[in-house]
């Protein structure tokens, strides 16, 4: 993925994809000061832009430190980033994190970096799996302790315990993991929020301490368009034979059905569907919708 052709923004210019290299003693690396985004571009436009510049701001601040950017800087390198790589379907990666001039858990004024890269990258999971919807493990990790971990920023970090979990359900052939709280109440999956529909209604777990996505709250809102009722509140996993559907969000996953979770069934229809259509209407630009 490093030996690509095409170029990364890293620090206010543009480098040859392979050439975009940092330190290896920068503290990102070595004490996780590592922050970033995920975002998709539709139609040329990158959905909800200025939201992710400002999450990714706020991720850096929660880890005490300051990217040298501001959100409109940030959101017109990254509109620079898609231009320049020619695509108007992409996803788009901002990183941001503490360089190298300090080795050690303190390292107060270490230059703070941001790269900007944006690729192709079609559909999170296979397409055959997606219309079938995608086969879920439990994950052995839980979502942190508020009181332990950053758990609203996104952080680096974070992602050491979706990365081991999502792993281990790949092994087992599943296609992701759902994780629980830190006090066994359903979370979200390793990259994804996650919803359940009973009798007509959608429920989800509150984001209280695991990241409120940016298309989980699109897809909240077009639901609530659509007059079906959302229900946020603590769901426990002996719930989870009681839901009829079951559906992730995230930037890339988008809206992707769930066929199963462990040994529960679930069968992806109207809600789901709806919510997919209508999702996929409201993240294009609107001229280009008709
Ligand atoms: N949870 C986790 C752990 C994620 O990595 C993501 C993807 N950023 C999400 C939820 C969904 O967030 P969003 O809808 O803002 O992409």
């Amino acid at each position: 993925f490093d030996q690509r052709d095409g170029l990364i923004w890293v620090d206010g210019t543009f480098v040859p994809w392979a050439e975009a290299k940092l330190h290896v003693l920068s503290h990102g690396l070595h004490y996780g000061s590592s922050v970033f985004e995920g975002e998709r571009a539709y139609g040329g436009l990158i959905f909800k832009s200025t939201e992710h510049s400002e999450r990714l701001r706020r991720s850096a601040e929660v880890l005490d430190f300051e990217i040298p950017y501001t959100v409109a800087e940030i959101d017109a390198a990254k509109a620079l980033v898609l231009s320049k790589a020619g695509l108007s379907d992409a996803y788009i990666r901002p990183v941001a994190w503490r360089g190298s001039e300090m080795m050690g858990v303190s390292a107060q004024s270490n230059t703070i970096h941001l790269a900007i890269a944006a690729w192709d990258w079609p559909s999170y999971f296979k397409p055959e799996e997606r219309m079938k919807g995608i086969r879920l493990d439990m994950a052995q990790y839980r979502r942190p302790d508020p009181a332990t971990a950053p758990c609203h920023s996104k952080a680096a970090g974070l992602y050491m315990i979706c990365t081991i979990s999502k792993h281990a359900a790949e092994r087992k052939g599943y296609a992701d993991a759902l994780m629980l709280d830190w006090q066994g109440r359903v979370a979200e999956c390793t990259g994804a929020n996650v919803f359940f529909t009973r009798d007509g209604a959608i429920h989800t777990p509150i984001a209280d301490c695991f990241l409120d996505g940016i298309t989980r709250r699109t897809v909240i809102d077009l639901a609530k368009r659509r007059g079906f009722e959302v229900v946020e509140r603590r769901i426990m996993p002996d719930e989870l034979s009681t839901f009829d559907e079951c559906f992730i969000t995230g930037t890339a996953a988008e809206v992707t059905p769930v066929s199963e979770i462990a040994a529960h069934r679930y069968t992806p229809a109207t809600i789901t569907a709806t919510l997919m259509d209508d999702y996929m209407s409201e993240v294009r630009p609107k001229a280009q919708a008709a």
